[in-house]
C-alpha cells in the first residue's frame, strides 16, 4: 500500500486547519480591537487638545478684539505673547497666533520667538486662513522622528470677519506608542495562543489519526492473510466504535475465510479422490481445473492441459466447437482405443451459468466405460457366435432332411447315411447346448464342487490309460509323473472333463502323431500339471485367446474335427473354481503345452498311514 505524503496526512491537515481558524479569528478580533483602541485614544487626545485650544482661543480673541489706544502699556503682539507664555502643557509643543495676513504674531515656544513678525510658510496656515476653516495634519518631525499633530483654528469670528488663526503643534507620538504597545501585547498573545493551539492540535489530531493508521496497518496485515492482529480501542467515541466495528469485521472475515478455505479443501479432496475425471473450463472453454483421475484417464499432464481448449483435450475439435459442447445434452463417447486395447471414455457435460443465463464455463465429468463396452462387445459376439454355431448344423440337417423328404428315404443306400449325418449334427448341437449350459452355470456360480481327496498320480494315470486304449493314431504317451503320493481335494467329475478336453485337444491337433508328455511337478503349496504335444501349435499372438469362448485358431479345421471352441473355456472356469490357474505355451508347427495348477498341502509322512 502507498504511504501517505506528509502534507496529505490528516494529521498535518488537521493542525493546519486548526491553526488557520485560530489565526483568522485572532486576526479579526485583533484588527477590530486595535482600530477601536486607536480611535478612542486619538479621540481622547484630540478632545483634550481641543479643550485647551478653546481656552487659549478665548483669551487670544479677547486680546485681538480689544480697542487699543496709543498709550496702552502693551502692543497687541506683546499681550498675545504674554497670553501664550503663560500656556504650559506637556503634550502641546507650541502654540502660535497668526494674523489674517499669515504673519506670526506670537508663539508659546521661546526658542522660536525669532519667528514672530515673520510670514508663516506653512501650507496649512495659508489654506486655513484663506478658507477660514480648521485644518489638521500629522507629520514627522525631522529632528526627533516623532509624529506631530498640527492643527489650525480660525480665531475671533465676529460676523464673518476672521482676525487670524491659532496654530498648534502637539506631540501625538505618545498615542501611537501606546497603540503600538497594545498591538505588541496582542501579537504576543496571538503567538502564545497559536503555539498552544499547535501543540493541542497535534495532540488531538494524534488521538484521531492513531486509530486510523492502526486500522490501516490492520487492513494491510489482513490483505496478507494475517487476521491475528487487533486494532487498539482508545475510547468509546466514534473512533473507538469504528475500531470495535473494524475488529468485529476482522473476526467475521477470518471466520468466513477459514470456512471458505475448508470448503475449498473439502472440494479439492472430493475432486482428487473421485474415480471419475472432472474438468472445469472458463467461459471461453479453456481448461481451468482438472483432477488427477481426469489426467490419468486422458494420459496427459497438468501443464499440457491447463488453459488449452477443452474440445482439443477431449479430441473432439473436428466435430465440436466449445459452443456446440455447451448445447450437448447427452453424454459423448470418447474412443481412445488402440489396435489391441479398447479404451472408451464417456463424457457428460454440464454448463455453469449465472442467474442471467451468462455462461461461466463448462464442467465435464469423465467416466471410464471400457469395461462396460467390453462386456457389451463380448455379449454381442457371444450371441452371434452361438447363433452361428447353431445355424451351421441346422442348415446341414435341413438340406439332408429335405433330400430325404424329396424321396431319398426310399433309397436304401443313401437314406441310412443321410440319417447318420442328421444324428451327428443333432448330437453336436446337444453337446454345444450342454457346454453352454455348463458355462452359464459356472458364470452364475450355480454349481457345487463335490470335492474328495484323491491321489493325483493315480487319478491322472487312469485317464491317460483310457485314452491310450482308445487312441487311433500313432502317438507315444510319455508319463513324467511324481514318485511320491500327491493327495489333492478335487471334484473328480469336473477334473476328468478338464483333462479329457486337454488330452483330446492334444490328440486332435497332432494329426501327424508324435509324443504326448504328461507331467506333474510339486511345489510347497501347489502341484503343476503339464500336457505337452508335438502338434501343429498355435500362432504366438493367439496363445492366450484359446481359453476364450468360441475361440478356435483355425475355425474350419476345428469345426471339421467337431470342436465348438468351448472346451478350454470350460476347463479354465473349472480350474479357477478349484483355486488353480491354467495357461498355455505354444510354438506354431512345433507343439503346444498346457499347464495348470491345483492347490496342494505338503503332508507329513505317515499321516496317511
Ligand atoms: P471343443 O473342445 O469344444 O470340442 P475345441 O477343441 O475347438 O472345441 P478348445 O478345446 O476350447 O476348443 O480349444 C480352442 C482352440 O485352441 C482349438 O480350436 C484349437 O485351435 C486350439 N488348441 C487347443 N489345444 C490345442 C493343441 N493342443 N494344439 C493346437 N491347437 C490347440
Ligand atoms: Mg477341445
Amino acid at each position: 500500500m502507498q504511504k501517505v505524503g506528509f502534507f496529505r496526512s490528516i494529521h498535518v491537515k488537521f493542525v493546519l486547519i486548526y491553526v488557520m481558524l485560530i489565526l483568522i479569528a485572532m486576526e479579526i478580533i485583533g484588527l477590530y480591537f486595535a482600530r477601536e483602541l486607536e480611535q478612542t485614544l486619538k479621540t481622547n487626545f484630540m478632545t483634550s487638545i481641543d479643550d485647551r485650544m478653546s481656552l487659549v482661543e478665548l483669551s487670544v480673541r479677547e486680546e485681538m478684539i480689544k480697542k487699543r489706544t496709543a498709550d496702552d502699556p502693551m502692543t497687541l503682539e506683546e499681550s498675545l505673547q504674554a497670553v501664550l507664555s503663560g500656556f504650559r502643557s506637556e503634550d502641546i509643543n507650541e502654540v502660535r497666533v497668526i494674523n489674517a495676513g499669515n504673519i506670526i504674531l506670537a508663539t508659546s515656544a521661546l526658542n522660536n520667538i525669532s519667528m514672530v513678525g515673520q510670514r508663516s510658510a506653512d501650507d496649512i496656515v495659508r489654506r486655513s486662513n484663506a478658507l477660514k476653516a480648521p485644518y489638521e495634519i500629522i507629520h514627522l518631525d525631522e529632528k526627533t522622528r516623532d509624529r506631530v499633530l498640527v492643527r489650525t483654528m480660525p480665531i475671533g469670528v465676529v460676523g464673518d470677519e476672521v482676525k487670524g488663526i491659532l496654530y498648534l503643534e502637539a506631540n501625538i507620538e505618545k498615542v501611537f506608542r501606546q497603540i503600538d504597545e497594545v498591538n505588541r501585547i496582542l501579537a504576543g498573545g496571538v503567538a502564545v495562543s497559536l503555539s498552544i493551539t499547535i501543540i493541542l492540535g497535534i495532540l488531538i489530531a494524534q488521538t484521531m489519526t492513531r486509530p486510523i493508521s492502526d486500522m490501516r496497518r490492520q487492513a494491510q496485515a489482513m490483505a496478507k492473510g494475517n487476521f491475528s492482529r487487533k486494532v487498539r480501542v482508545y475510547g468509546n467515541d466514534e473512533m473507538g466504535q469504528l475500531a470495535i466495528a473494524f475488529n468485529h469485521l476482522t473476526n467475521q472475515l477470518q471466520e468466513s475465510q477459514s470456512s471458505t478455505e475448508s470448503e475449498r479443501r473439502k472440494l479439492a479432496s472430493v475432486l482428487e479422490n473421485m474415480t471419475d475425471g472432472v474438468i472445469a473450463t472458463d467461459r471461453k472453454g479453456r481448461v481451468s481445473l482438472i483432477n488427477d483421475s481426469a489426467l490419468l484417464m486422458l494420459r496427459l499432464t497438468r501443464d499440457l492441459v491447463l488453459n488449452r481448449p477443452i474440445s482439443s483435450i477431449l479430441g473432439l475439435e473436428q466435430e465440436y466447437t466449445f459452443e456446440d459442447l455447451i448445447q450437448v445434452k447427452e453424454s459423448i463417447a470418447l474412443d481412445f482405443s488402440r489396435e489391441d486395447e479398447p479404451y472408451i471414455l464417456r463424457a457428460n457435460f454440464s454448463v455453469t451459468q449465472r442467474e442471467t443465463g451468462f455462461v461461466n464455463g463448462l464442467i465435464v465429468v469423465l467416466h471410464d466405460n471400457t469395461e462396460q463396452e467390453k462386456i457389451d462387445m463380448e455379449r454381442r459376439e457371444f450371441v452371434s457366435n452361438v447363433s452361428h454355431e447353431l445355424r451351421t448344423p441346422l442348415t446341414t440337417m435341413r438340406s439332408y432332411l429335405e433330400a430325404l423328404a424329396d424321396g431319398a428315404w426310399k433309397n436304401e443306400e443313401i437314406a441310412p447315411s443321410f440319417l447318420h449325418v442328421t444324428q451327428t449334427e443333432t448330437e453336436r448341437m446337444i453337446r454345444l447346448v450342454n457346454d453352454l449350459l455348463k458355462l452359464s452355470r459356472m458364470d452364475s456360480r450355480d454349481y457345487d464342487l463335490n470335492k474328495e481327496w484323491v491321489e493325483f498320480n493315480y487319478f491322472f494315470n487312469s485317464i491317460i490309460e483310457r485314452f491310450e486304449f482308445s487312441k487311433s493314431q500313432e502317438v507315444q504317451f510319455i508319463r513324467l509323473l511324481s514318485s511320491s503320493e500327491l493327495f489333492v481335494e478335487i471334484d473328480t467329475d469336473k477334473m476328468t472333463q478338464v483333462l479329457d478336453n486337454i488330452i483330446s485337444n492334444a490328440l486332435k491337433y497332432s494329426p501327424d502323431g508324435g509324443d504326448i508328455r504328461f507331467g506333474i511337478t510339486m511345489s510347497e503349496d501347489f502341484i503343476k500339471v503339464m500336457i505337452s504335444d508335438d502338434g501343429m501349435g498355435i500362432p504366438q499372438a493367439n496363445v492366450k485367446r484359446i481359453f476364450d469362448r468360441f475361440y478356435r485358431a483355425d475355425r474350419a479345421r476345428s469345426r471339421a474335427m467337431g470342436g465348438t471352441g468351448l472346451g478350454l473355456a470350460i476347463a479354465r472356469e473349472m480350474i479357477m473354481a478349484h483355486g488353480g490357474d491354467i495357461w498355455a505355451e505354444s510354438e506354431e508347427g512345433k507343439g503346444t503345452t498346457i499347464f495348470f495348477t491345483l492347490p496342494f498341502e505338503l503332508q507329513e509322512d505317515g499321516e496317511w498311514g
